[in-house]
């Protein structure tokens, strides 16, 4: 029969793995669990029961314990992904392939949005929710649309949770979502600098070093960033299994995330899934160093305008009007 403090320490060690948990909260159980004598879960190889695998254990110690992503060798990526893979299949039985892929070379990502074509579908929310794995049960959306009385430029004046048929006559709709500024207060606010720019004008989140401060959302001046208060519940058979370390991969709970452009999708030249979907076609997404593209026609040959221009972000988004 075992003893009291010996069920104790195991069921500890239980909750530290069973539950999802932040980096921070996974630390302080180990600690417990080591006070309470766990010399065998440094070492990764203590069988816990029959929910979970000591490899399974294994891969979760080490993941925990992995390095900022900007800090990672080729090779410690290579590892991460791979071990994040495995713990997909072990724990969930799902088949993911996660990406690491940089950026591109002599590409500068931008957006633009014409408000004078969108017509408040909304398809581009259902393709983004879809694309991005986001959490079906807190209904998360990276994307807002507001509908808009004639002559107002601000989405605080809008409605941004229109439940009607649409298009309706009279009202033109504006489309909300991280603006990948060049000059960005959500990276400045950051204390673990868990968040960043990429070369090629992408703000990205590595999840496992941000601590849910939410500092950034707080410093955000466009709504652009989500918290997620639970383990993002997403039906099996709708996931999107071609992911980015960065963008679409599973989000343990209590992280900041965002819109990335669909970093697992452009990286490899495809269009993000917002764009691909928009009926209207007022989506245009492309690459701003390069003079023949799309989005420079449009910065360059139509009514174009930023977002609160005057703060100085310098947002990678704009709207238009043909
Ligand atoms: S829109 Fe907000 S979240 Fe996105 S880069 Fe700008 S400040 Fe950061
Ligand atoms: S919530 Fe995360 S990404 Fe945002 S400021 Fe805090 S640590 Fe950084």
């Amino acid at each position: 029969m075992s003893s009291p403090k010996k069920n104790e320490k195991q069921t500890v060690i239980q909750d530290v793995l069973e539950k999802p948990s932040s980096r921070r909260s996974f630390l302080k159980g180990a600690s417990i669990a080591m006070a309470a004598g766990s010399a065998a879960l440094a070492t990764g190889c203590m069988a816990t029961g029959d929910t979970t695998t000591s490899e399974e254990m294994k891969l979760r110690w080490q993941e925990y314990f992995k390095k900022h992503y900007r800090l990672m060798t080729a090779e410690e990526k290579k590892e991460t992904v791979k071990r994040l893979e495995r713990l997909a299949k072990i724990q969930n039985d799902l088949d993911v392939q996660i990406g690491t892929d940089p950026p591109i070379e002599n590409v500068l990502y931008g957006y633009a949005f014409n408000i004078s074509r969108c017509e408040g579908f909304m398809e581009c929310v259902a393709a983004c929710v879809k694309e991005n794995n986001l959490d079906r049960k807190t209904n998360t959306q990276y994307i807002r649309i507001f509908e808009m009385e004639p002559g107002k430029l601000d989405p605080s004046t809008g409605d941004g949770q229109f439940y009607h048929k649409v298009p309706v006559e009279n009202k033109f709709y504006m489309g909300v979502q991280c603006f990948h500024c060049e000059n960005a207060p959500c990276i400045k606010a950051c204390p673990t600098k868990a968040t960043w720019r990429e070369p090629d004008g992408i703000v990205v989140v590595d999840y496992n070093w941000c601590i849910g401060c939410r500092y950034c959302q707080a410093a955000c001046p466009y709504f652009g960033r989500r918290f997620n208060w639970s383990q993002g519940e997403v039906p099996k058979e709708e996931l999107t299994t071609k992911q980015h370390y960065l963008g679409n991969r599973r989000r343990p709970k209590g992280k900041m995330e965002k819109c990335t452009f669909c970093i697992q999708r452009t990286r490899k030249g495809r269009l993000p899934a917002c764009v691909e979907a928009c009926p209207t076609g007022s989506r245009v997404f492309g690459n701003l160093l390069d003079p023949e593209s799309e989005i420079r026609f449009v910065l360059e040959h139509k009514k174009v305008f930023r977002m609160k221009e005057n703060i100085g972000t310098e947002p990678k988004f704009w709207y238009f009007i043909d």
